[in-house]
């Protein structure tokens, strides 16, 4: 499908080829041609003044019945018997979309063996609902057999809204289920809300964390977007009540090309560094390789995750998943330690969460001092020893 031109209409003035932000319009003799990477956006119908353009009518697919589809869903990321924090974040975030809307809050939960508890702490967070699917094949994530699952359970139900956790599980499938269904997804999102109009207003940091975008999905259903971990806050409901509800699905569903042979316990950094409840982060104030061993020591006597800002990963002095910020991890520790790091909006975005940030600077006019709690303004060679050593004195070490 493709915008529709009205040749009666149409001056061949070429605005809309200047406009389309994909190239999809080209100036012909008589008339403008619209090739197949039109993509609907609608650029072109708002600036042509002749009206000769229009998008086509959409009688087919989800956006034929847009009032039919209703409910916020959230999808509750379980891996090998635990559900990760993200769905709850999300169910309290959710929760607060549907009561806006007036609608009922969905947890959905893939896997296999699935336990009571487990299903009980989704209605704990605010789910009216849990749509379990639970089969031996989806006891290890595969994402073309999760796709599948959620494509077949968003053609039974039609939710609305269906918010998922941007973790690597979430990346590496949801968007399959946004094309399958012909939908848009908005990943990363920090904010969400409903507008006056009842659409889900998806906001998340472009161009480089300079802006902040808020997207809507008019047209299409469900409205689709995805959070990093710890950016929503998880809020338990005390005597919240709701109802599970066990669905099958076809075996066509659970096909893949995928087999699992076997699994192996995640032991990289980046998870301990998002369930850390303290992070001492290091940046290129260090100078050196070597000289991260005082952010390390810190941290180990603290007993902290080490983290680090993009220019120290830059210069090859620690493992990009150390990484903390807007193309590393996104953390809310308890306390947040920023040692020799400027503080861009960059690095900012993924820590600016945390209870407590205390920043180390030289520099007094350095940007970590406006989001720091406290500040400290001195040579972090000289006051990260002195620290230590202040600490090491008081426990009698
Ligand atoms: C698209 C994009 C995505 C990005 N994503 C990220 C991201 O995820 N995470 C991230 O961190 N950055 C990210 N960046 C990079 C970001 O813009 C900054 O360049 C980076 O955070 C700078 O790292 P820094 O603060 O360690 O280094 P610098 O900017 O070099 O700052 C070093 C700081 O150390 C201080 N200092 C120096 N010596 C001492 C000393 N002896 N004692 C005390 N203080 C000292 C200086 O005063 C200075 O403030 C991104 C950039 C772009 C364009």
């Amino acid at each position: 499908m493709k915008a529709i031109v009205d040749r009666q209409k149409c001056t061949v003035c070429g605005v809309c080829t200047d406009v389309c932000p994909f190239g999809a319009i080209s100036l012909k003799e008589t008339c403008i041609e619209i090739s197949d990477e039109c993509t609907l956006c609608g650029m072109c119908v708002d600036t042509c003044e002749f009206g000769a353009l229009s998008l086509p009518e959409v009688g087919t697919g989800p956006a034929a019945d847009l009032a039919s589809y209703k409910g916020v869903w959230v999808f509750a990321e379980w891996r090998e018997g635990v559900i990760h924090k993200v769905g709850h974040e999300l169910l309290s975030a959710g929760r607060k979309l549907a009561d806006k809307r007036s609608v009922e809050l969905a947890a959905v939960l893939l896997g296999y063996q699935l336990d009571k508890t487990t299903i009980e702490e989704l209605i704990s967070y605010g789910a009216d609902v849990v749509y379990v699917v639970d089969h031996p094949e989806l006891a290890h994530f595969r994402d073309e057999a999760y796709a599948k699952a959620i494509v077949e359970l968003i053609r039974q139900k039609k939710p609305e809204i269906l918010l998922a956790g941007a973790t690597s599980m979430g990346r590496s499938f949801i968007p399959r289920v946004a094309a399958s269904v012909k939908t848009g997804l908005t990943a990363d999102c920090t904010e969400l809300d409903i507008s006056d109009e009842g659409l889900l207003l998806q906001t998340r940091p472009a161009f480089g964390g300079n802006v902040m975008a808020t997207i809507v999905c008019p047209n299409r259903r469900p409205q689709m977007a995805t959070v990093r971990p710890k950016v929503m806050k998880p809020e338990k409901k005390p005597g919240h009540h709701g109802r599970v509800e066990n669905l099958t699905l076809s075996e066509e569903c659970f096909k893949s090309r995928v087999e699992v042979l076997e699994v192996i316990p995640e032991q990289d950094q980046t998870a301990k560094l998002t369930e850390a409840d303290i992070i001492v982060s290091g940046g290129r104030g260090l100078r050196k390789s070597e000289n991260f061993a005082i952010v390390e020591e810190l941290a180990q006597l603290i007993k902290g995750a080490v983290g680090a800002s993009r220019g120290a990963v830059e210069e090859g002095w620690i493992a990009p998943s150390h990484q903390v910020g807007q193309t590393g991890r996104t953390v809310a520790p308890t306390l947040y330690m920023a040692v020799g790091i400027a503080g861009a909006i960059q690095h900012v975005v993924g820590m600016q969460g945390s209870k407590v940030i205390v920043a180390v600077n030289k520099d007094p006019q350095a940007p970590i001092f406006d989001v720091a709690t406290y500040g400290v303004v001195a040579d972090l060679f000289e006051f990260v020893p002195a620290f230590v050593q202040k600490i090491k004195q008081e426990r009698g070490e």
